[in-house]
């Protein structure tokens, strides 16, 4: 997202500067402060239209941001921020008349309307003006929960309902974004990018508000075994996606009148030929809850795959897995494959598996230990107790592995990345 943004700002500055090198501005109280807004406001609503798009996950999302959706879930989040930063900036632009020595001018400007539509156009101005305030009020609400959910202060369900109100604050926003500019503006590269934005960002705004996440590659399933271990569900879904689905990619699964988002999910495997999907599926939430009251038979809805955390390992070398929690899922295909290659006496590199799990009485772990057996990996099980002891990176590259996969919450990722001394390419990492 990071080469994608260079290239999109890059453009916007360009944009600007031949915009203020046609369109030269006098060093008055009203002129810097519109450019102070247009700055600050286009580089926000680039932003804003982004962590829409990103949000309502269209097919060609991963393909032309040129990142998984794992990783784009986690730019959402900073761009989000980075948002919030520019938003802030353009409400407390106004401040630039005290901080410089400007010309005092009258804040307004005289029009004079000649007709209907240059009446019309001339008051959707303080139109989209007050409305942003108003939403921007509005949006200081959201933003908070937004901080409160950073901080875990609110569950995910509750903040899941106040963030989709973002949908609801781009449309609103959209008159001020594009009336705001002068008509010189408009028709220059900045408004392009600015109508651009708004058509992009209403666009994937109004699927969100739909329900229509990814529908395009979202098809029906049927269960065709849900078995429990403790809080682990293990289930088998068939569906013709199956064929085009690897173990490691991730997809939403959602339920039949379901009125949240869909939740995603590892394929921990698949079986083309069979057209089913496994899942390794720990309970979380009401949603997983639910879930695990499955019965074979029961519509589930697939969406995807997303994401390239696949089981490309070499023939050879010395590897460590780092697995936290229910990132066990993507190793569940990744020793699968183990299995197979050792079983077709193919060369496997050595396999070391860590797995950082609360307590081992958790379930699944009978099962990741005997795949781990017949794969030939080593399992290495870390308890992190309720005091939350986390793993240490040191102890993982002690054995000196040649290529290391992590997949887990951020913090177990962050740290082992930052203990590594190898080259970038040989850390794969889930999302973080
Ligand atoms: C790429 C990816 C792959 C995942 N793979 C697996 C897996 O293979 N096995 C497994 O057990 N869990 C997996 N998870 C986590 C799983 O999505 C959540 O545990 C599940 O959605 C919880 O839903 P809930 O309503 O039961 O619990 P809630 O109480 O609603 O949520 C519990 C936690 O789950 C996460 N979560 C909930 N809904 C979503 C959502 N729509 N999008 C992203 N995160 C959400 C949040 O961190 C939340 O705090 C994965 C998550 C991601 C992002």
């Amino acid at each position: 997202m990071l080469r994608l943004n260079l290239i999109v700002f890059g453009f916007a500055l360009a944009a600007y500067v031949l915009q203020v090198l046609c369109f030269p501005f006098p060093l008055t109280t009203r002129d810097v402060l519109h450019q102070m807004f247009v700055v600050t406001g286009v580089a926000a609503w680039i932003l804003m239209a982004e962590a829409m798009v990103i949000a309502a996950r269209p097919a060609w999302l991963e393909r032309i941001a040129g990142e998984p959706l794992d990783r784009l879930m986690a730019a959402h989040k900073k761009i989000g921020w980075a948002m919030v930063a520019f938003l802030a900036l353009h409400v407390a632009a106004p401040c630039i008349r005290d901080l410089f020595p400007l010309i005092q001018v009258p804040m307004m400007e005289e029009h004079h309307i000649t007709g209907f539509w240059q009446g019309v156009w001339t008051y959707l101005h303080p139109l989209g003006g007050l409305t942003a305030i108003l939403i921007t009020i509005y949006g200081a609400t959201v933003i908070y929960r937004d901080a409160l959910r950073g901080m875990r202060k609110i569950a995910w369900p509750r903040w899941e309902k106040a963030h989709m109100m973002w949908a609801w604050i781009f449309l609103g926003l959209a008159l001020h974004a594009v009336r705001s500019l002068k008509e010189t503006e408009l028709f220059m590269p900045l408004g392009w990018i600015t109508v651009a934005s708004t058509v992009i960002g209403c666009w994937a705004a109004v699927r969100i508000l739909r329900g229509r996440k990814g529908s395009p590659i979202r098809s029906g399933g049927t269960v065709e075994k849900a078995a429990g271990d403790g809080d682990v569900l293990f289930l088998t879904v068939r569906t013709a996606k199956a064929k085009e689905i690897r173990a490691g990619e991730f997809v939403y699964l959602s339920l039949p009148g379901d009125r949240e988002d869909s939740h995603p999910f590892t394929v921990a495997g698949s079986d083309p030929e069979r057209e089913t999907l496994f899942f390794w599926i720990k309970e979380a939430g009401e949603w997983t809850k639910a879930l695990g009251r499955s019965k074979p038979g029961d519509t589930l809805f697939i969406e995807g795959p997303f994401g390239t955390f696949t089981p490309d390992f070499p023939i050879e070398g010395n590897e460590a897995w780092v697995a936290g929690g229910a990132g066990i899922a993507p190793f569940i295909g990744w020793l699968e494959e183990l299995k197979e290659a050792r079983k077709a006496g193919k060369s496997a590199p050595q396999v070391t598996l860590w797995w950082s799990v609360r307590h081992r009485a958790e379930g699944g772990l009978p099962f990741v230990t005997a795949l781990a057996n017949e794969a030939g990996a080593k399992l290495v099980v870390h308890e992190t107790g309720d005091r939350h002891v986390h793993l240490p990176p040191e102890e993982v590259l002690q054995g000196n592995p040649d290529r290391i996969a992590v997949c887990g919450k951020p913090g177990l990722t962050r740290s082992l990345r930052a203990a590594w001394k190898g080259g970038a390419r040989s850390f794969r990492s889930e999302a973080y």
